[in-house]
């Protein structure tokens, strides 16, 4: 019999989770407070308790190669970047197709996890849940934490003096659905992360006006990159990754910079922040300059006051009768069913180690699965974290010691502390592709270029120099998939297919020049160079 594991929550996270335990023969229950798959991305149209809570318009910023589970492909036909509804599609279509669906009990809370009496020998945990107002114990052997981390709005109403003075409607954006009550009406958007950015361009298409308050302004980086392939396609690859290595981090931000400001000038829109690119989480949007530019969106500085009609800003400027105010300001986790002596969260900050794993634990059989905030999608991070989670649970794969991984968390918390302003949604952020190849390699699973070099060109080419989607990690070692190779050299067609829909003639096609074929072989050489580097 393979150990009882709890998997806590069945969003994505909780879906992959449970694949991972039945992968390693364990036994996994998944409990989901509420009537069905897809967590955060399942929509409804009024906001429920404990679960998070989406917009009807919203479109995932990372795109479907990146974003998809290892050995599961995104269907050619799906838009790079899904609407809510096609990734719940998708989501479905993995949980059928992988028969997990059998695992999960519905409507079922996780009230409390708490240490068994014989945790120090067995690392067992007590757990309660409530179905339909019914308790239930149960014993297990690990648990798999996939409970979210955008459900608890933050809402910082302290910091805006007057708010309770003020007699319009205010509302976190988790509240949000659609713009339909607020046509001719004037709105104060505050935030800039991702969800400012959408509530602002959405409302602006009926509002009267809408101002976007940000204390710090944003770089503001397009969906759609270099000759309209998505953002992260185009910026994460192996290549890229090791020119990274030889660039100071000042050229980084000055390229990428120069980058955005080419396509609108960040200073004159009023976004321009005092930090540099790559100290703040991305805002990703590829509206909000049309609708600066059409005067439907107003820039603004922070509020510093409300008063019963207007807003006061911090530059002294005043907004007259505004009607409503949404505060996209973010979240806060926690996990209200484990005691503070097994896990303490403070101001966003979790000790974790490598995100997963609490450090000072007698055995390692909890593990906290994409509760990390990459540059990119949480999806293939959270699979590869569940893969490796069960094989530790399995006692497969050793943590190292208290000292060292209580070393690496603190480590990872300085980089984060000197990269980041000081923010509570800078406290758990990881680069997506380093996150990928670090937990990769706790389980041997990242592909060996120089190998595939020798053995298979071709699938090295494109290793090296295409995306770094999930695929690499199922080419070899545990947990293998047979379909890999094949889905990494298709991976373009796919990507393509979606937006060529109307496929040209022959002869309206441009003629190819010489100068790209000169170009791979220079690359060919660059191959060899670098592979030399890491390797040798
Ligand atoms: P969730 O999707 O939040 O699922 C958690 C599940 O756990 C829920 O079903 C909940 O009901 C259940 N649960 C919680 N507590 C309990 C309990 N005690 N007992 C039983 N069940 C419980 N990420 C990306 O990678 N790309 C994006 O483009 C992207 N866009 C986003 C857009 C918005 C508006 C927001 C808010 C987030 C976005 N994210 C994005 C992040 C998002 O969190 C992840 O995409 C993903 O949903 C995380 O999945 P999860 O399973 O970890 O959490
Ligand atoms: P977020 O990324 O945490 O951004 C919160 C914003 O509110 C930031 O601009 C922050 O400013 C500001 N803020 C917080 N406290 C404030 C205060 N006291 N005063 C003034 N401003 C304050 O939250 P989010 O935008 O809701 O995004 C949450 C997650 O969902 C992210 O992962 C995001 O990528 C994702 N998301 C994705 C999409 C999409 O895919 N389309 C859409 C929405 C959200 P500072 O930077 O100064 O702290």
């Amino acid at each position: 019999m393979g150990k009882k594991i709890c998997v806590i929550g069945g969003g994505s996270s909780g879906l992959t989770a449970i694949k991972a335990c039945v992968d390693e023969g364990l036994e996994p229950t998944c409990f989901e407070r509420s009537e069905d798959i897809g967590g955060l991305w399942r929509f409804k149209e009024n906001p429920e308790d404990g679960r998070a809570s989406i917009y009807k318009s919203v479109i995932i910023n990372t795109s479907k190669e990146m974003m998809c589970f290892s050995d599961y492909p995104i269907p050619d036909e799906y838009p790079n970047y899904m609407h809510n509804s096609k990734i719940m599609q998708y989501f479905r279509m993995y949980a059928v197709n992988f028969d997990l669906l059998k695992y999960i009990r519905y409507k079922t809370s996780v009230c409390s996890v708490k240490r068994h009496p014989d945790f120090a020998t067995t690392g067992q945990w007590d757990v309660v849940t409530e179905c339909d107002g019914k308790k239930e114990s149960h014993v297990f052997d690990g648990i798999l934490v996939c409970s979210g981390h955008h459900t608890f709005p933050h809402l910082p109403l302290h910091s805006f003096k007057g708010i309770e003075k003020f007699k319009g409607q205010y509302f976190h954006s988790r509240e949000y659905k659609n713009p339909q009550a607020f046509h001719d009406k004037r709105i104060i958007v505050i935030g800039i992360g991702n969800s400012g950015g959408d509530l602002a361009v959405e409302l602006s298409s009926v509002a009267k006006q809408v101002y976007l308050s940000t204390r710090r302004g944003a770089w503001v980086v397009n969906r759609v990159a270099d000759e309209g392939f998505p953002l992260d396609v185009v910026i994460y690859s192996r290549f890229k990754l090791f020119i990274k290595q030889f660039m100071t981090t000042e050229m980084i931000n000055s390229w990428a910079e120069k980058k955005m400001n080419a396509r609108f000038n960040h200073e004159n829109y009023g976004m321009k922040p005092k930090h540099r690119i790559t100290h703040q989480h991305p805002t990703l949007n590829d509206d909000l300059p049309n609708r600066i530019i059409s005067g439907k969106v107003l820039m603004k500085c922070n509020v510093k006051e409300f008063t019963e009609t207007d807003a006061i800003f911090e530059d002294g400027t005043v907004e007259k009768d505004i009607d409503a105010v949404f505060f996209a300001t973010g979240y806060s986790f926690s996990f209200p069913f484990f005691d503070d002596e097994v896990l303490k969260v403070e101001n966003n900050k979790i000790p974790l180690y490598k995100f997963v794993f609490p450090p000072l634990l007698e055995k390692p059989t909890v593990a906290f699965i994409g509760l990390v905030q990459p540059i990119g999608a949480i999806m293939p991070i959270a699979e590869l974290q569940a893969r490796w989670a069960t094989r530790v649970f399995k006692g497969l794969n050793k943590l190292p010691s208290k000292e060292n991984m209580l070393a690496d968390i603190a480590m990872k918390r300085r980089e984060m502390e000197s990269r980041y302003v000081e923010s509570p949604r800078h406290t758990i952020q990881v680069d997506f592709m380093e996150c990928l190849e670090e937990l990769a390699c706790q389980i041997d699973v990242k592909p060996n270029l120089l190998r595939f070099l020798f053995t298979d060109p071709k699938l090295a080419w494109e290793l090296f120099f295409g995306p770094c989607t999930p695929y690499q990690y199922r080419l070899t070692g545990v947990g293998k998939w047979s379909g890999a190779r094949e889905a990494i050299l298709t991976q373009r067609d796919r990507i393509i297919k979606a937006t060529k829909t109307r496929v040209l003639s022959d002869d309206m096609k441009k003629p190819t020049s010489a100068i790209p074929f000169l170009l791979k072989i220079l690359s060919v050489f660059v191959v060899f160079a670098a592979i030399y580097f890491v390797y040798m």
